[in-house]
């Protein structure tokens, strides 16, 4: 399998705080990766390091093979590395069509309208209130059409950061159910959760994060049986 993200000793501060002391992982085509941990672990902090949103202190981002250290947001979105961010970001005085094609402003091909109806496909709540704003849907919606947008971009690799943040049972229930749907359809994937026990659930293989390292890494299924993790995340 083609690895298609790899970070290596990554390395973030804050001034004098160090939020990430050298984190490494990867993600392979093709597969949804978990990046587990507690609040304040520094998963927030990798993402926005591997997406050009902060700057890397040390170590390397690799996507495709090549460094992309120091490359700014636009330049990788254009590469298919796209983020859906923690609060989702919609453009909340736009509507969910105008936020859709939003999503495709680095694309330049004749399938964007095709795409707008295979992202309705997936989210039928967002084809429904096609003309409604943003700013009016519920949080659980927004997510929805934060998603949709990412997939605008047709992304090699999607990072999506707490996508059941803040939302009742019945929506994240439903969120988590479209992310393995989305993988499912081919999308390599790697999500940051604190529901450690669905976002494991869901994955090939996950990674935990505690105090800015990686201090356990497995197949999804091992790490759901680890008893450390057990005790640390699944309230046992
Ligand atoms: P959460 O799930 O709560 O978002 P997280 O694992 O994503 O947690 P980060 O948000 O990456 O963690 O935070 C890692 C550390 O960096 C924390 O100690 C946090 O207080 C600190 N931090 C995050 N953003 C900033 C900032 N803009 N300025 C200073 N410190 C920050």
């Amino acid at each position: 399998m083609t690895t298609l993200l790899k970070v290596n000793g990554l390395k973030v501060a804050y001034g004098g705080i160090q939020a990430v002391k050298g984190a490494s992982f990867e993600v392979r085509e093709g597969e949804l990766v978990s990046l587990i941990g507690a609040n304040g672990a520094g998963k927030t902090t990798t993402l926005k390091a591997i997406t050009g949103l902060q700057p890397v202190g040390a170590g390397d981002i690799e996507f495709l093979g090549r460094s992309v250290k120091g490359q700014g947001s636009w330049e990788l979105v254009k590469q298919g590395l796209v983020m859906v961010p923690e609060g989702r970001g919609t453009f909340t005085r736009m509507s969910i069509t105008e936020n859709l094609l939003m999503g495709a402003f680095v694309r330049n091909d004749k399938e964007i309208n095709a795409d707008i109806e295979k992202v309705f496909g997936i989210f039928p709540r967002l084809k429904e209130r096609r003309n409604q704003l943003a700013g009016t849907m519920s949080g659980g919606e927004q997510q929805m059409l934060a998603m949709g947008r990412a997939l605008m971009a047709r992304p090699k690799v999607l990072l999506l950061d707490e996508p059941s943040m803040g939302l009742s049972p019945i929506m994240v229930d439903k969120i988590f159910e479209v992310v393995a749907d989305i993988a499912k359809q081919g999308v390599t994937i790697l999500l940051v959760e604190q529901n450690a026990s669905r976002a494991l659930q869901l994955a090939n293989r996950g990674y935990v994060m505690e105090s800015g390292e990686v201090t356990m890494s497995g197949e999804a299924a091992a790490l759901l049986n680890d008893p450390k993790v057990r005790a640390a995340y699944l309230g046992e």
